[in-house]
C-alpha cells in the first residue's frame, strides 16, 4: 500500500491552510472534509468571502477536497492508519482539524459504542443491511449518511438536530424529536435486545443508531490521543502526544475564531513537514 506523507482531516479554515502550506511544501498529502468547506462558515457570511479566496486558491493549486468521512484513526508507531469507509489509508502524519466536538454523548452511548451505536454510518452500514436503524442528525453533512442507510436498510428513522432539512430520501422518516437517553431494552418483550433511544416525544426502538455529529470527540477520533474537555491537547508545533498527529483550528480550544484556526493550520503543517522529512530519512537508513 503506497503510504502517504500527510492526511488533514477537515475542510475549514484550519485545515485549507494546513493544505496550502502542504502543498507549498511538497508534501504527498490528502485532505478530507465537507463540500460545503464547513457547515459552521457556510453559516457565517463573512469568513464566507474570507474562504472564498481560500478555496479559489486550493482550485489555482489543484487540491480538491475528498468528502468522506474519517472513522477512525490508529496510531500503529511509525505510521498511521485511517479508516475511511472500507478502505485503509497509511500516512506518516495527519493533521486533525475536525473543530470543536459539539455535545456531550448521550447516557449509554459510551457504553453501547461498537455494539449498537456508530459513529459512521458508511463504515458499520453494512453490518444492517435490511434492519432497521436510526440517525442522530447533528448537521446537514449527516443526509448523505442517512440517504447511504436508506439504501441497504430496512428502516430509517432521522433525528435531525438542526432546522433546514437540505436533502434526503422519502424513505428516511425524519421525526423532530429530542434525543434524552440510548439503552439496550432487557426486557422480555418483542423489542428484547434492540437499541432504545429515548427521546422527549417517545421511545424508539432500532438495531444500531448512527450518532453522527459535525464532529466526535477527537480521543474518540484517534484512540489514545490525549484530550481535556473535548480539546485535543499540544504543544507550540501543535504537535500531539502522539508522534506524527497534529492538531489545529477550534478543536485545540477557544477562542473559536477562523484566523487563530487558519494559523494554527500553517503551524501544524510545517511541523507535520519537518516530522515526516526525518521519517523518511529514517526510512532510506533502514533499507541501506
Ligand atoms: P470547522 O470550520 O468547524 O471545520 C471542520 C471541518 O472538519 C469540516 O469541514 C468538517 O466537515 C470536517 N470534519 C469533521 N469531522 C470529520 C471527519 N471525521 N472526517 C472528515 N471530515 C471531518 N469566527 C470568526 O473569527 N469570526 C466570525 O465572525 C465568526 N462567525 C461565526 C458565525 C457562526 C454562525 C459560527 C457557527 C461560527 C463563527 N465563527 C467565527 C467561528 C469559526 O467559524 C470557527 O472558528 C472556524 O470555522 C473553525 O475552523 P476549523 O477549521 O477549526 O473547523
Amino acid at each position: 500500500m503506497e503510504r502517504k506523507d500527510l492526511v488533514i482531516i477537515g475542510s475549514g479554515p484550519a485545515g485549507l491552510s494546513a493544505a496550502l502550506t502542504a502543498k507549498n511544501r511538497n508534501l504527498d498529502f490528502l485532505i478530507f472534509g465537507s463540500g460545503r468547506v464547513s457547515e459552521k462558515v457556510a453559516k457565517a457570511h463573512r469568513i464566507t468571502n474570507y474562504l472564498a479566496a481560500f478555496q479559489s486558491q486550493m482550485e489555482h493549486e489543484g487540491i480538491s477536497i475528498r468528502s468522506e468521512r474519517i472513522g477512525t484513526v490508529y496510531a500503529m508507531g511509525d505510521y498511521l492508519s485511517l479508516q475511511v469507509g472500507p478502505e485503509m489509508i497509511e500516512t506518516r502524519s495527519v493533521i486533525l482539524a475536525t473543530g470543536a466536538a459539539v455535545g456531550k454523548p448521550y447516557p449509554g452511548e459510551d457504553e453501547l459504542l461498537g455494539n449498537g451505536v456508530s459513529y459512521c454510518a458508511t463504515c458499520d452500514g453494512n453490518f444492517y443491511q435490511n434492519r432497521p436503524v436510526a440517525v442522530i442528525g447533528g448537521s446537514r453533512e449527516a443526509e448523505p449518511e442517512a440517504a447511504f442507510l436508506a439504501d441497504i436498510c430496512s428502516e430509517v428513522l432521522y433525528f435531525p438536530l438542526y432546522d433546514e432539512i437540505g436533502s434526503l430520501p422519502e424513505q428516511v422518516k425524519i421525526l423532530r424529536k429530542r434525543p434524552k437517553e440510548i439503552r439496550r431494552n432487557t426486557g422480555a418483550d418483542v423489542q428484547e435486545g434492540r437499541v432504545l433511544l429515548e427521546t422527549d416525544g417517545g421511545t424508539y426502538a432500532s438495531d444500531c443508531i448512527f450518532v453522527l455529529r459535525a464532529a466526535v470527540a477527537p480521543d474518540k477520533l484517534v484512540p489514545g490521543l490525549a484530550a481535556e474537555k473535548g480539546h485535543v491537547t499540544v504543544d507550540r508545533k501543535m504537535a500531539t502526544n502522539l508522534p506524527g498527529v497534529y492538531a489545529a483550528g477550534d478543536l485545540t480550544g477557544v477562542p473559536y475564531q477562523y484566523m487563530k484556526s487558519a494559523g494554527e493550520g500553517n503551524v501544524a503543517a510545517v511541523s507535520a513537514a519537518l516530522y515526516v522529512q526525518e521519517v523518511k530519512k529514517k526510512e532510506k537508513e533502514a533499507q541501506a
